[in-house]
Formats: C-alpha cells, structure tokens, sequence
C-alpha cells in the first residue's frame, strides 16, 4: 500500500487515469429533502444524497452499487436533470446544469436518457410501440414522417424488435421485449448518457443477460456512456468498467472493477460481496455478513455510517466521517483498511 493521499471531489478514478473525453462529470453532488415528521417533532432533514463526485468517459459504463435507500436512484435522478441537486457541480456534455439557464438545460435532456426499472411503468400503455419511438424524434428533431418511420425501424431492427411489433401495445409485448423498447426510446436520439437504473431487476433470469448484452452491443457501436445502477453486483461485474460502491448517500470505494472486485478493500463492499452468491469465491476470500438494516438517512449515525454494522469498528469510526483517499488504485473512504488488510 504505497499512496495514502486524501482524494479531492475533482480526483477520481477516471480522472487519475487521465482517460477518454468526458461527458459526464458530478464534483460533490448532494441532494437533500426536508421531511415533515408530525407536529410535534417539525421537519428533519433527508440527505440522500451527500457529496459524491466523478467522471465518466465517452463509451464507458460506471456502475453504482448499494442496497436499496443507499441513494443511487436519487443520483440517477439528478444526473438525468429530473431533480436539480441541492448543491454541487453537475457538467453534462461540456455544459455546467447547476448555473445554466432553463434554454441552456433544455436541450441537454435529449442527450442524457434513462432507462428504468420497470419498462412496463415506463411505456405509456396507449401507446404502440412506433409511437412510443416516434415521439422522440418528432418531438425534437425536423425529420419528416418517412425519414422518422426509417430511423425507427432501423432502430427496432437493432435492438432485437420484429418489424410486426411496431404496432403493439405494451401488454401485448413479453417484459424483455418491453425493455428492448424503453432502450430503444432511449437510444432513438444517439445520447451522449444512458442512465439505467435496476434495468433488469424486473427480469426474469434467462432474460437478464439478453438484456445486459444488449446493452454492451449497443455501447460498442455508438459509445454511448452508461451509469448502471444495480443493487446486483452479478449484473455490474458483467457491465462494468468502474465501480463506485454507495452507502447511505456517499460513495465509500469506486474504482476501475478490477481493483474492487479484484480486492475489495471497503469492508462494505466486502460485504456486499460476501452475499452475492455469483461473485467469483476468490473475490468473495473475506466473509463478512451484512447484518442489520440501513440506519435511516434521516438520523444517519456519527462518524462512518457503516460503523453500527461494521465487524472492525472502533470508536474513531464513530466519532470521524471517513473521507475518500486514495489507495491501491481506487479510492476508499475507511480509516481502517490498512489495519484490516495488514
Ligand atoms: Fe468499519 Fe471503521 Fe472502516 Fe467504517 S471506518 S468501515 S466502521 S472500519
């Protein structure tokens, strides 16, 4: 273990590399919602998100990793320009969201789309399917009826739909064809950004892997970047090229996937492997259980918040937020890893 350098919200993984054009970078994002808990005990203070910066490159995916109520939705959610964050830097494609006007931001929504959990949700069930694809295109761009219906089909043809469910309702489609549609919306206007949030957790199975292989065919040939958020840590060591690993709306390790699957060095995320059945024994060496719930982001404990469920808590642990540093090529945010790992 040869560095030991507190990170700076500009430093991550990507940027230490030094790789590819960025299209998407968050320097200390956080979102918070005020609650209103009851007349007597007023209005508290959700932090679902708390400071999480990185970069993404052009055709590269990050997974985000937690379980659920970690925050990795609501950072999908803010990087999709649905919800502003409550401070922080949020740069899409060159152009900064947080200080731009709503003309500027506009246009930016074309060229982040999102996938979600659910596609049957997602679909407008009044809809056929060529609808569903067509409105994008007539919405925000000036091709004519017959050069959308081309774009359309061409689009159908590649990601796996058959010419005759152009006129399908969504009932009327399987749960995978379904998904193939909500990417296909998604893609239909070439974005710069997908971001997928649990896209296969509705899945069965047998189409999971369909549908993650979809989604690689489709990034080799228009390097669109992804943010894969997943509770699955199966799904992200298929898909992913970096890793950040969330726990109560802050990342406490992200790195390129072979450093933390290779050796996990937060003990969350070793116990986020410990459960993962499919994880390869040899990145699952350190068994830890992952006992209890999520401590509520509405009285998140002092100190590291993993602490009430962490084996080698100390008291520092409970006094002191780790911050994220820089060690064995990835950033983790533990003040005991060199005491565990040593
Ligand atoms: Fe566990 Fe302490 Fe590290 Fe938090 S800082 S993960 S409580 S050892």
């Amino acid at each position: 273990m040869s560095e030991t350098v507190f990170a700076t919200p500009q430093e991550t993984p990507r940027a230490l590399a030094g790789q590819g054009r960025v299209v998407l970078s968050a320097h200390d994002l956080t979102r918070f919602y005020t609650v209103n808990r009851g007349l007597l005990r007023g209005q508290a203070t959700l932090r679902a998100l708390n400071g999480v910066s990185f970069e993404l490159a052009a055709g590269r995916t990050l997974a985000v990793v937690g379980e659920s109520g970690c925050g990795k939705s609501t950072l999908a959610r803010v990087l999709t320009l649905i919800e502003p964050p409550t401070s922080g830097r949020l740069v899409v494609d060159a152009t900064e969201t947080t200080s731009a006007s709503a003309g500027e931001v506009a246009p930016l929504r074309t060229r982040v789309q999102m996938v979600f959990q659910n596609p049957y949700a997602s679909l407008n069930p009044r809809k056929t399917v060529g609808q569903a694809l067509d409105e994008p295109l007539a919405i925000n761009t000036s091709l004519g009826r017959a050069e959308r219906g081309e774009k359309l089909a061409e689009m159908m043809r590649t990601v796996g739909l058959r010419p005759e469910h152009v006129a399908r309702y969504p009932h009327m489609c399987s749960g995978g064809q379904r998904q193939r549609v909500a990417i296909a919306r998604a893609m239909i206007l070439s974005p710069a950004i997908v971001v997928a949030d649990e896209p296969v957790s509705a899945l069965d199975v047998s189409i999971q892997a369909q549908i993650l292989n979809l989604f690689m065919d489709l990034q080799d040939r228009y390097a669109t970047s992804y943010v894969f958020v997943s509770h699955n840590l199966a799904v992200v060591e298929h898909v992913a090229d970096d890793v950040m690993v969330m726990y109560l709306g802050r990342a406490v390790e992200h790195g390129p996937k072979a450093a933390v699957f290779g050796k996990p060095l937060h003990p969350y995320t070793k116990a986020l492997m410990s459960a993962t059945p499919a994880i390869k024994a040899a990145e699952r060496r350190v068994k830890i259980p992952l006992i209890g719930e999520l401590p509520s982001p509405l009285r998140p404990p002092p100190g590291c918040a993993f602490a009430p469920r962490c084996p080698y808590a100390v008291d520092h642990c409970r006094e002191e937020v780790p911050q994220l540093r820089k060690l064995e090529g990835r950033l983790v945010a533990c003040h005991r890893v060199e005491d565990i790992e040593g």
